[in-house]
């Protein structure tokens, strides 16, 4: 590709291979709708490779660069025959960021740009329109200095607020000419004052200086927050859109707003948007002024009185929604567009694939399959299985006491309680705390970004359904109910009132972001089923995947659920975490602490009931499933007496004073208890824990058994093998206990005998552990840990400098790492050569991250398994896997 800059009617980007990477997704869009021969206002793209040339050229344009943008604008100028500059019939221009794809809100954008103390007369000349020309005039100088120069732009909010006030006007758009013309001044003041510099005149030295800074803003700190969460390679770049500008703000024929093909919150096929007479883009989206709908049914149905755009603007409504139509067939997927309307004339400013909330994307992708306009197979592909979470996600219980305060746009579906914090930096502190807080702002803007992610739900007085606070909130899955104008908020004195009563920060409140209710209190909630078109989306994906789904389980309550997301099994059941409840604790410390076999068999003789009982429960609940049962594997110091009172207890059962347990806790202390006596070195040293939990499980299974329970095989799993000797010594104490039990009962029972592959040296070794082995299951949170030599538990404080430096891309402890794939890799074929008939799954967090789950399915396993929620996810990262291959 030699050119780097390209105009929106070129041709030539019909030819791009990938034209989002090289024009960002908003430049393709803006290409393929001048194609279309859609009303785009005239403009071009500087692509993404100008990006990376501009940080490789100390951050500056070089002069190819500089000259092939001018030969462009002369090509603008030709389509509007206005000219930049020009004292006459001045060309201005929007400078927007467009990045591969959307990252709302987090990159700059200068709109206006070509106005200076004399283009701005020529503009009120050639509108006839003093007003419009001054007000866009200051709006230029206040968003580019904040952007560009960066003066932030509260300055000239608090200006514009002091004068509203000496003038004694409640509205911008109460001000006049004059007022404007002072503010002009104040504003160039301000820059003077600050930059000891004059604001910028020359409009090649604005344009320049604009798109430097939209290039300069992926690299913001918001930005990279937004990367990192999201995901997005900080090497993609940005493209720069320089279009010619059109004016929502001209009048009362002229409009500005954003609309939906159908509805982002919940699917449906509607036109689902907001629009503002007589206004620029910015005041919708940024939440500053609460705008109006676009459908008259919008309307009638929230009860607004402000007329709709079906009303208002009948004519350019009806072109709008042929446009809609039109540009939903073409890219087979609900577009979020952008538009202004200039005295009676529409422009499109932008189309994109419309952020959703889960229910709606699943909706969207069932109803487009239904309507022909896209097969299963793309439905399936076009979900991100990491969002279907937020569907089985808890609503209100509505049988519970709600005392509804107030009511706001139910802008992010999901009910969600916690403090009322009212600024990001404390809702990320508090999150820090593990405490749960609902962030509550006027609006919310870029900044506010790492808030709203520590928070558990949003709330803001001001904006409407597509303001920051709502996209980024649905975005992110958080519930979120902004523009409740009920709500009246206090930055300083920490409280926000309503018509009933004060709330203050610290306080509870519960927001239900499906329909708007903000609550005192904490309100009970209840689990959702998983039903209609996510049913349906889920079989698609069955009919497609091949992976197996089970579920990492050790409760009868978390297996029920795994089983109704669809789990075919449990691949995990860490039997330790039996161990932890308040009637078996005890006994467990007993079992740990004894010095004597004697003593040790006492204590495990009091945990086999309890243990036999819960797999009863299970096996029941998984008959006809897989049920992979791991023997015990704790690092031993989280079951130790941790204070006096613990102590004195176990003092008491072992008939030992506490100076003896102390002392006996002396001796257990391990510096590295990851790496200490765990997993089946304690089966090794203390064979009889590993004979109790074997005859719970084959006594659990005889009980099943003769109670109709016919179907169930349990699979057992030795944990922290390393070498062939373990596996074969741990199989034989299986083997002998199923014999036993077998002959106690006169029963046969089936069950396979397996180990997790979690140590680089099992990996290596697999063709021998594959001789005792009927399966592995890779332990991929040890044998992360564990090749890297990173702890588990302590990585979380250097991990973000890892990132940041770009030496990880991911935690590898979220999703599986290549080098860790080649273990894995090793593993299942030197396994597979050994033993034909071994299965092969993996139960480490990994199992419910679908990035591994590709990996996974392409190494060839059998089934992953994963926490109970993770469920539905997986499978629908395993089907598109599949496709994908
Ligand atoms: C693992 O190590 O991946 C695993 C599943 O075991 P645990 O997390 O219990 O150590
Ligand atoms: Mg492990």
């Amino acid at each position: 590709m030699s050119k780097l800059i390209l105009n929106f009617k070129s041709k030539e980007s019909k030819k791009i291979k990938n034209p989002k990477s090289f024009l960002g997704g908003k430049g393709a869009n803006l290409s393929n709708m001048g194609r279309m021969g859609l009303p785009v206002p005239a403009g071009f793209t500087i692509s993404t490779k100008v990006c990376d040339l501009f940080y490789k050229n100390k951050k500056k344009l070089n002069s190819k660069i500089l000259a092939e943008i001018k030969k462009e604008l002369k090509s603008i100028e030709k389509d509007t025959s206005k000219k930049f500059g020009d004292l006459k019939n001045p060309l201005l221009v929007s400078v927007r960021s467009g990045a591969r794809v959307s990252m709302p809100g987090m990159m700059d954008t200068i709109l206006n740009l070509g106005l200076n103390d004399k283009t701005v007369l020529a503009l009120a000349k050639k509108t006839s329109n003093m007003r419009f020309a001054k007000d866009s005039y200051r709006r230029f100088i206040q968003m580019y200095s904040s952007v560009v120069i960066g003066i932030e732009s509260y300055n000239f909010e608090e200006l514009i607020e002091n004068y509203k006030l000496t003038k004694g006007v409640l509205l911008d758009t109460d001000l006049e000419e004059n007022d404007w013309d002072a503010l002009i001044q104040d504003f160039k003041n301000v820059v003077r004052k600050k930059t000891k510099k004059d604001f910028p005149q020359n409009v090649f030295d604005q344009l320049n200086g604009a798109i430097s800074a939209v290039f300069l803003s992926w690299e913001s700190h918001r930005a990279k927050v937004y990367r990192k969460l999201n995901q997005i390679p900080s090497e993609w770049g940005t493209a720069v859109n320089v279009q010619s500008m059109v004016f929502g703000n001209m009048g009362n024929d002229s409009a500005t707003g954003v609309v939906f093909t159908r509805n982002p919150s919940d699917g449906k096929k509607e036109i689902y948007g907001e629009y503002l007479i007589n206004a620029q883009g910015e005041d919708v989206v940024a939440g500053t002024r609460t705008p109006h709908y676009i459908t008259k049914k919008a309307r009638l149905d929230s009860g607004s009185k402000k007329l709709s755009m079906e009303e208002a603007m009948p004519n350019v409504y009806k072109q709008l929604k042929k446009i809609l139509v039109k540009l939903e067939n073409y890219y087979k997927d609900m577009q979020d567009i952008e538009f202004t309307v200039e005295n009676n004339k529409l422009w499109m400013l932008q189309t994109r694939s419309g952020k959703r909330t889960s229910k709606s994307a699943v909706k969207i992708a069932v109803d487009m399959v239904k309507e022909k306009l896209i097969t299963k197979k793309q439905a399936i592909l076009r979900i991100d299985p990491n969002s279907l979470e937020t569907l089985l996600h808890p609503t209100l219980d509505e049988k519970s006491n709600i005392k509804i305060i107030a009511k706001g746009l139910p802008a992010s579906p999901g009910a969600a309680s916690g403090k009322v914090v009212f600024s990001s930096d404390e809702a990320e502190r508090l999150n820090g705390m593990m405490q749960n807080t609902i962030l509550v702002r006027v609006e919310t803007s870029p900044e506010d970004i790492h808030g709203m992610h520590a928070a558990k739900g949003i709330l803001t007085s001001r904006g409407g359904m597509t303001s920051h606070a709502a996209v980024v909130a649905r975005g992110m899955g958080r519930p979120c109910v902004s523009g409740s104008s009920e709500i009246d908020i206090d930055y300083e004195k920490k409280v926000f009132r309503t018509p009933k009563i004060e709330v203050k920060e610290g306080d509870t409140v519960t927001i239900d972001g499906s329909t708007g209710r903000i609550i005192l209190g904490e309100v009970p909630t209840v689990k959702p089923e998983m039903s209609g078109d996510f049913l349906k989306l889920m079989s698609w994906a069955d009919e497609f995947r091949k992976l197996k789904i089970r579920t990492n389980s050790e409760t009868p309550i978390d297996s029920k659920t795994a089983r109704n997301f669809g789990a075919e099994g449990i691949g995990l059941c860490r039997t330790e975490h039996m161990f932890f409840d308040e009637d078996r604790i005890l006994s467990v410390r007993e079992m740990i602490l004894s010095k004597t076999l004697e003593d040790r068999n006492k204590a495990l003789a009091k945990l086999l009931p309890h243990q036999k009982n819960d797999f009863i429960k299970i096996f029941k609940i998984m008959n006809g499933l897989p049920v992979t049962v791991r023997l015990l594997d704790p690092p031993l110091h989280e079951f130790l007496p941790k204070n006096e009172k613990e102590i004195k207890d176990v003092s008491e059962v072992l008939g030992l004073p506490s100076s003896k347990i102390i002392s006996r806790i002396g001796e257990l202390h391990e510096h590295n208890p990851m790496l200490g006596h765990r997993g089946c070195r304690l089966g090794i040293s203390f064979p009889e824990i590993y004979e109790m939990q074997c005859k719970a499980i084959f006594e659990a299974l005889v009980e099943c058994k003769k109670k109709k329970y016919k179907s169930i095989i349990p699979e057992i799993m030795i944990p922290l093998v390393s070498t062939e000797a373990e596996i074969e010594i741990m199989k034989s104490l299986v083997i002998r206990v199923a014999d036993k039990v077998q002959k106690e009962n006169k029963i046969k029972i089936d069950y396979l005998v397996g180990t997790m592959i979690e140590l680089p040296r099992a990996a290596l070794k697999a063709k021998h552990i594959a001789k005792h082995a009927d399966f592995f299951s890779f332990g991929t949170n040890d044998l992360t840990q564990t090749t890297f030599g990173i702890s588990r538990d302590d990585s979380g404080k250097f991990l973000n400098d890892y990132i940041e430096n770009k030496i990880f891309e991911i935690d590898p402890f979220i999703s599986i790492d290549d080098g860790v794939g080649d273990l894995i890799e090793i593993a299942t074929t030197r396994g597979k050569k050994q033993n034909k008939k071994i299965k092969l799954g993996i139960c480490g967090e990994h199992g419910g991250d679908p990035k591994s789950i590709h990996f996974c399915s392409k190494t060839g396993l059998d089934y992953v398994s994963c926490s109970p929620y993770r469920v539905p996810v997986a499978r629908l990262a395993a089907a598109q896997a599949e496709l994908k291959k």
